[in-house]
């Protein structure tokens, strides 16, 4: 139910379609009318071969012509067939009465001269509005590829902006995200009354800006503003600003804002500023970014410009805030920053079942469950899995969505389609399933490590031929060091059971491998975890939101010696886990072939075994 927001969704014929249409017209209407085709099919002849005509009776009509002087005249041959033919007007007295002789209509011009007046309106006229005609085809279609409005003027923008008078979106549409709306509730009381501030002389800020990661509902959020406050709300993305020409952007943006003031009170949402509002200080040599710089300037200049008494307020959205350049930030503009997270446990759960509503549910749904098992999700996923759980009820034959439809549906999402005709080697699957027993084993055998609560090795479309799921009892939102060197080892678990039983390793532990690093590392780099280097900053995050990329802020040496830091902890790790399934081997064998033998089990069934 991910809506779709710019997209354009209908078929798109291609221009050569429209060409061909086009000429196909054209050159219908040219031999229809234009007399120069007309004539190529009128054959010349001497006058007497003329006068032989009418004399064996195939002339049945002759035409005039005093301005040309010609006789054009149509005669039937043989098979009776029509033919026009003309001939050069020769000073002959006895012409007439030979054409009465012979039973042959003749007259002067007069029925030319009407056909003339018709074709000259056809070959002049016609063309020239069948060419403005596609001119402004070629120009609408121009304009829609290019995400412009109706029309296309140079000079001036016609920014393609919604004025919607209603967007229908409310809060109640937005699940979780408490601390974004209050933050928003006060803007939706001042589009209400703005006189009540204005009486005070309070101010509202004129922008605020809504940061968080993808998918968590920044958009949903600013709509649902509009849609309580009841007022219009002008809606345009950052990519579209950046237009072919240069100055286009800037001018959409006095469009904007033109129109704003006009329907005050109202909103105006600018999706992905960062588009836009990037720093400008990164020259890349080339001069290229002058239209972006214009159409920032121009934001800026109009964010200034406008009356913040009036009840116009800007709301604006990116997931990369630190990208953005200061002077959007400053007092007077987008100096509200509302953090819009990813949803907790609590937040999950009430987006599921949101996004329930418009979906026929089984009565006993544990969205709990569902909401546990999704940590890290964002409401475009959760909403995603809803949308899959429906798709699946409906691929089942069934009319209700069941609990199992959006269990398969979070696997789907989350961990990509299962593989059902993957087929491994029973030697394969067998490692694979002592694998996952090994990142199971070694989870259970430690305290403070997150309860297994499924297994599987059927393979999924994303590569994983078979995951372990842990899922927290609740949410956390710290992690000490004793559980960063947990679960290191419990990430090494997998790759330790295959050494032991099958005393070799496998390519199968890569994504392990990458995480017990990134771990280890962010151990000592940047959440102070290793005596070495006690609580200094190594590292720092460069985009938060954005896969977290980090760079090192430290010297050479320094660098080598945090690698022979993370070397020590990850085997630590290993050794830690290897001891674990060393001392456990029985249950190591026994949960592993019963794995092998159910594909899947579940964390209870893994734990009755384990216990038993
Ligand atoms: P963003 O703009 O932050 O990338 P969107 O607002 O476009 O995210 O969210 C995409 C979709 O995800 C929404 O249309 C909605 O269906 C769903 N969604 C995201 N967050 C929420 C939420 N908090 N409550 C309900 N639905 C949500
Ligand atoms: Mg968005
Ligand atoms: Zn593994």
């Amino acid at each position: 139910m991910i809506e779709n927001n710019q997209g354009d969704n209908r078929p798109k014929k291609s221009i050569i379609y429209y060409y061909f249409i086009i000429l196909v017209a054209v050159m219908l209407l040219n031999a229809l009318f234009f007399p120069s085709v007309m004539e190529a099919r009128v054959k010349e002849v001497g006058y007497s071969d003329f006068i032989t005509m009418v004399d064996e009776n195939k002339v049945t009509e002759v035409v005039m012509d005093s301005t040309k002087q010609e006789l054009v005249f149509s005669a039937t041959d043989e098979d009776g067939k029509t033919t026009y033919y003309k001939t050069g007007a020769f000073p002959d007295e006895g012409l007439m009465q030979r054409l009465t002789d012979h039973n042959v209509k003749y007259s002067s011009e007069t029925v030319k001269q009407n056909s003339s007046l018709l074709s000259v309106i056809l070959t002049w006229l016609l063309p020239i509005f069948i060419f403005i005609g596609i001119g402004q085809l070629i120009s609408k279609m121009m304009m829609k590829k290019m995400g412009g409005g109706p029309a296309m003027t140079f000079g001036k923008a016609n920014a393609k902006i919604y004025a919607e008078t209603e967007t229908g979106v409310t809060f109640d549409d937005v699940a979780g995200e408490e601390e974004s709306k209050d933050a928003l509730t006060e803007i939706v009381d001042f589009l209400h009354n703005p006189d009540k501030y204005a009486q005070i002389g309070a101010k509202l800020p004129k922008g605020a800006l809504l940061v968080g990661p993808p998918g968590t509902g920044k958009t949903l959020l600013a709509k649902a503003v509009a849609g309580e406050a009841k007022v219009p709300f002008f809606s345009i993305s950052g990519s579209e600003f950046v237009e072919m020409f240069v100055g286009m952007g800037a001018a959409k943006v006095r469009d904007l804002f033109k129109q704003a003031n006009e329907k005050a009170p109202c909103i105006v949402f600018i999706d992905e500023i960062d588009t836009i509002g990037k720093k400008r200080d990164s020259g890349n040599g080339m001069g290229g970014n002058d239209e972006r710089e214009q159409t920032l300037n121009q934001l800026l200049t109009e964010m200034d410009g406008f009356d913040g008494r009036k009840g116009v307020v800007i709301l604006a959205a990116t997931n990369r805030p630190e990208s953005l350049d200061p002077a959007l930030l400053r007092p007077g503009r987008f100096d509200r920053r509302i953090p819009v997270e990813l949803p907790d446990l609590n937040g999950r759960e009430a987006i599921l079942k949101v996004h329930a509503r418009d979906v026929k549910m089984d009565s006993n749904i544990d969205f709990g469950a569902i909401a546990r098992a999704t940590s890290g999700a964002s409401g475009a996923e959760l909403a995603n899995i809803v949308n899959e759980a429906a798709l699946r009820a409906v691929r089942m034959g069934r009319n209700v969505v069941k609990q199992e439809d959006l269990e398969e549906s979070v696997e789907t999402v989350i961990a990509g389609y299962q593989r059902k005709n993957a087929v491994l080697s029973p030697y394969e699957k067998k490692v694979v399933a002592y694998h996952e027993i090994g990142h199971a084993l070694v989870a259970a055998k430690q305290s403070n490590s997150a309860p297994v609560t499924k297994i599987t090795i059927i393979p999924r479309t994303s590569g994983a031929l078979g995951y372990t799921m842990q899922v927290e009892e609740g949410e956390k939102y710290l992690m000490s060091k004793e559980e960063a060197q947990n679960k290191i080892a419990t990430l090494t678990g997998g790759r330790s059971a295959e050494e032991l039983i099958f005393n070799t390793i496998t390519t199968g532990a890569s994504n392990d491998i990458e995480q017990a690093t990134k771990l280890a590392r962010a151990m000592i780099t940047r959440y102070g975890m290793s005596r070495e280097f006690d609580m200094v900053a190594l590292e720092t995050v460069n985009n938060q939101y954005l896969g977290g990329d980090t760079s090192l802020a430290c010297s050479a040496e320094t660098s080598s010696l945090i690698d022979k830091e993370v070397v020590a902890t990850v085997k630590a790790g290993h050794e830690k886990a290897i001891s674990i399934l060393r001392e456990n081997i029985d249950k190591l064998h026994e949960l592993a072939s019963y794995l092998l033998e159910k594909e899947t089990i579940t964390g209870e069934e893994f734990m009755e075994i384990l216990n038993k």
